[in-house]
């Protein structure tokens, strides 16, 4: 059986090390917001290349908060892809902004940069990027265009922990990113995590407050906000993995690279990268015309996949103000794709079994 994400086996590298930092914390006392928590805010801003990065409590709270922190609201609109994970789009709604969804590159899945531009309104204020799958989005025309519109640039980088462009990490193209370090993310806790990273001192002072209650100094309230803090705990676990961010993302460039180079079957569209060092694998997607078949002749071989995701945002019951939309590209790719399974424990002979089934698909 090989599984889609062995999270155990992840994991269990780390033992020894998570034993000892759980034992620090126990005997420290103190479980919120303390040393290991304000060290992993340091190291993770160091390894970004970001000024500030601030703890919270997940990915969706990240962007919620990064969204608050510039004050968007009703009446507001930001630009994000059709086809991401809900959470995108949830964090714009949860502030009252409206979601104004773009089609994706058919080839990268990342929203189609040369759609932004006729999307913009007089009530446009941000656009959201989401690099998809641990594929950076192309930066430079997103520039040029925020620029031109004096658009704020939010990065979604649930799935794109540590990948480059340009010689700089994601978290630090835009004015603001959210991370999440939920367990199955290229970096993940042992429970609910995220951090938000910007180079602005007073945004990354709101977002801290925000985080907080709204609370700058304790008992005393500058803003509504709501609690969203990363524990002590997942902090101390956070440290310990972060250093093993490169090494691991390394390993999944190296397992995307013989799919890519090993899968051979005409019904089977393989993911195209436009930069090797810099996508980070966080999934690896294919697509078929008859995905629903491929995915249970691979059950029957004993290899799991998911697919990411199933129904798009702009069909789930709870946006039915958008149900009656049509984004073709969006829905194609929601009936297509396959995610094999792709992570840092993986053996080579394992990923050799999945080559193997797959061009013996008989579509
Ligand atoms: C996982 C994910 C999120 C949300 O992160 P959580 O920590 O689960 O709240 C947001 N956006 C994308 C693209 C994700 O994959």
């Amino acid at each position: 059986m090989i599984p889609f994400l062995d999270l155990k086996k992840i994991n269990h590298r780390f033992e020894a090390e998570f034993q000892k930092a759980f034992k620090e914390v126990l005997s420290s006392g103190w479980y919120i917001k303390g040393k290991q928590h304000n060290a992993f805010e340091k190291e993770f801003a160091d390894y970004c290349g970001s000024k500030y990065a601030i703890g919270c409590a997940n990915g969706l709270d990240a962007l919620n908060l990064a969204i608050k922190a510039f004050g968007f609201g009703v009446g507001d609109e930001i630009i994000v892809p059709a086809n991401t994970y809900i959470a995108s789009i949830l964090a714009i709604t949860d502030n009252g902004c409206t979601p104004v969804l773009v089609e994706p590159n058919l080839q990268t899945y990342n929203i189609d940069v040369e759609r932004i531009e006729s999307a913009i309104t007089s009530h446009t204020k941000a656009i959201m990027v989401v690099h998809l799958y641990g594929q950076v989005v192309t930066m430079e025309r997103v520039w040029k265009i925020a620029k031109k519109y004096h658009l704020k640039i939010i990065e979604d980088c649930a799935q794109a922990h540590g990948a480059m462009y340009q010689g700089k990490r994601v978290g630090t193209l835009g004015d603001i990113s959210g991370f999440s370090f939920y367990p199955g993310k290229n970096l993940g806790a042992l429970g609910d995590g995220g951090a938000v990273c910007t180079n602005i001192l007073d945004i990354a002072e709101k977002i801290k407050a925000l985080g907080n209650y709204g609370s700058h100094i304790k008992y005393e309230n500058l803003y509504a906000g709501l609690n969203s803090r990363l524990d002590e705990l997942q902090a101390a676990f956070l440290n310990i993995k972060l250093k093993r961010l490169d090494a691991d993302n390394n390993r999944r460039r190296e397992i995307a690279k013989y799919y890519r180079q090993n899968i051979n079957h005409c019904d089977i569209i393989l993911p195209q990268c436009e930069d090797e060092e810099g996508h980070v694998w966080h999934l690896f997607v294919v697509r078929c015309g008859s995905r629903d078949r491929l995915q249970e002749y691979l059950r029957g071989r004993g290899i799991e996949t998911l697919i990411h995701y199933p129904i798009p945002p702009h069909k789930q019951q709870a946006y039915k103000q958008y149900n009656h939309l049509s984004f073709p590209l969006t829905e194609q790719i929601h009936n297509e794709v396959l995610s094999l399974p792709i992570s840092p424990v993986m053996n080579d002979e394992e990923v050799k079994v999945v080559v193997e089934a797959i061009n013996g698909f008989r579509g």
